[in-house]
């Protein structure tokens, strides 16, 4: 076996061949539990619940009619609670250690968000009750609408969009319908290289070309091949501030000036609100429309698929156009207005954008937090947030490449690049090497205007005990990956699974349970 000095196996053979424990006939290892698919665990014989046979009956569908089983697997209660409590506990949570995706403000949620989540009054209503028995969720709804105007500095708030893509949508059908009220369709939506996916995959959505617009050399929009840009054509500008490289776009409000002076709209994604929320006013840099993930900024456990919300603050030119429904207070009562008004407020309002109001346990999450932070806390939440990102970052700059860790301070995450590592070694074995060592990876690849970049944000609520940890193992990986640690391209070995071939696992993925096809697991 090929030893390092300090006795570290230098190849993936070696560190197997050291961690070679006797297999056990189960295949579990202790508390790791081995867990088939539940295709394979179930019969389309068993049931877990026996009913009487069903009368017979001629289907009115006639040939339409199913006649063959659809082949679910049947399994008990228990066999159930086992398999999804058995992958559950391979699955990595914010619970459980540090969560460093950057971009995606992944932050402890407070247990009293899920307290007041699960009252009667808010968890088990019906968007059709009768508003005279809703009063106390409508005004939370309303609430909530009052603080996210405040903290943005903006006109008024689309509380239903159902996730941050979601909101920009609701922006962008705001604007295409405010410019089509002044008979001024146009056809293309700017976006710099470095947004996030949603921003152009949104404008393409609305029926826009998307066109980019370079990133300068420090990370920032270039603000002149912008102005260049703008024509009569240009229905808006996405800019996400802070942005994806974690900087705070300075030349916000010149962008804004130049946009509307062009006769177009700002859009802002809001994803990265947590580092400005409760310092920095949106609306006073000209913007028009920003959604606010909720789920991000302002906790609320996702990830995983969970929950999402994505209500989006509008200016006043938008406000006429913002979606269905909104809550009002008319003298002591909330009502929840289905239709277009005669004032400003929603007077020529694009639709909607849900069948009802939203996602009412993301609201209630979301104002439980804010009211336990107060005015004063969510100001203090930016400046954590940001310490944090800045620790991170000058703690790791000597070891890993920090493409614009030269132009000061950053925001609330901290960017690296592969640039330094070892011939061969990439971003990838960095990622595989922080599960071993028992984190989530950070956001990787992303953003694209970076080599390899490694993105980094640890957010406000982890302590420095837990950053000093992170930055211990994320500096140990980088030694090893720039000393050609041949080993570490073997990571994960402690995990449930080892590396998997992520490109067959995206073009084949084996959805449900067949006799394996061996021409394709082999090609
Ligand atoms: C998360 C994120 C989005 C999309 O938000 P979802 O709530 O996941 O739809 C958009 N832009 C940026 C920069 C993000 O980080």
């Amino acid at each position: 076996m090929t030893m390092l000095k300090e006795g570290r196996p230098t190849t993936p053979q070696a560190v197997e061949e050291e961690h070679m424990a006797p297999q056990t006939a189960t295949g579990n290892r202790a508390l790791m539990l081995e867990e088939k698919l539940i295709f394979e665990i179930g019969s389309t014989d068993t049931t877990g619940v026996d009913f009487a046979d069903a009368p017979k009956v001629t289907s009115r569908l006639g040939s339409l009619a199913r006649t063959d089983s659809i082949g679910l697997p049947g399994l008990s209660e228990q066999e159930t609670v086992r398999h999804y409590t058995r992958l559950s506990r391979q699955n990595y949570a914010i619970d459980l250690g540090l969560f460093p995706l950057g971009s995606c403000t992944m932050k402890h949620n407070p247990r009293l968000n899920e307290k007041v989540a699960r009252m009667p009054g808010f968890a088990d209503i019906h968007p059709l009750q009768p508003q005279s028995t809703v009063q106390g969720a409508l005004a939370v709804i309303h609430e909530l609408a009052r603080w996210l105007v405040t903290l943005t500095g903006m006109h008024s708030v689309a509380m239903s969009p159902k996730a941050g893509a979601h909101g920009e949508l609701c922006g962008l059908l705001a604007i295409r319908a405010a410019l089509e009220a002044r008979g001024d369709a146009r056809s293309v939506i700017l976006v710099p290289e470095s947004a996030h996916g949603t921003n152009p995959a949104t404008a393409a959505f609305c029926g826009y070309k998307v066109e980019d617009i370079p990133a300068t050399p420090d990370g920032r929009v270039d603000l002149e091949a912008l102005k260049a840009r703008l024509g009569p054509d240009v229905a808006a500008v996405m800019i996400t501030n802070p942005n994806t490289c974690g900087l705070f776009e300075r030349d916000m409000k010149t962008i804004s000036d130049a946009v509307h002076a062009a006769g177009a709209f700002v859009y802002c994604d809001g994803a990265n609100f947590n580092a400005i929320v409760g310092r920095v006013r949106p609306g006073d840099l000209g913007v028009d429309a920003m959604h606010i993930n909720l789920h991000k900024t302002f906790s609320t456990p996702h990830g995983g698929g969970g929950p999402g919300s994505g209500p989006v603050v509008l200016s006043e030119a938008l406000t006429p156009f913002a979606p269905l429904p909104f809550v009002e207070k008319q003298d002591d009562k909330f009502v929840l207005v289905e239709e277009e008004t005669a004032e400003d407020h929603h007077a020529q309002t694009f639709g909607r954008m849900v069948a009802f109001h939203g996602q009412m346990g993301m609201f209630t999450r979301a104002l439980t937090y804010i009211l336990s932070h107060g005015a004063d806390g969510l100001r203090q939440v930016a400046s954590d947030a940001v310490l944090n990102a800045n620790y991170i970052l000058r703690s790791l700059d000597d070891v890993l490449d920090a493409p614009f860790g030269g132009a000061g301070p950053c925001m609330h995450e901290a960017l690296f690049s592969d640039k330094g590592l070892a011939e061969g070694f990439t971003t990838l074995d960095i990622a595989k090497g922080l599960i071993d060592e028992g984190f989530h990876p950070m956001t990787m690849y992303f953003p694209l205007v970076v080599h390899g970049a490694m993105l980094v944000e640890p957010t406000e609520t982890e302590s420095k005990a837990a950053l000093d940890q992170f930055i211990m193992a994320l500096r140990s990986l980088a030694e090893r990956a720039k000393a050609g640690d041949e080993a570490l391209k073997g990571a994960p070995y402690h995990a449930p699974r080892r590396r998997l071939d992520e490109t067959l696992a995206a073009r084949k993925p084996v959805l449900t349970w067949s006799e394996p096809d061996l021409a394709v697991a082999t090609e």
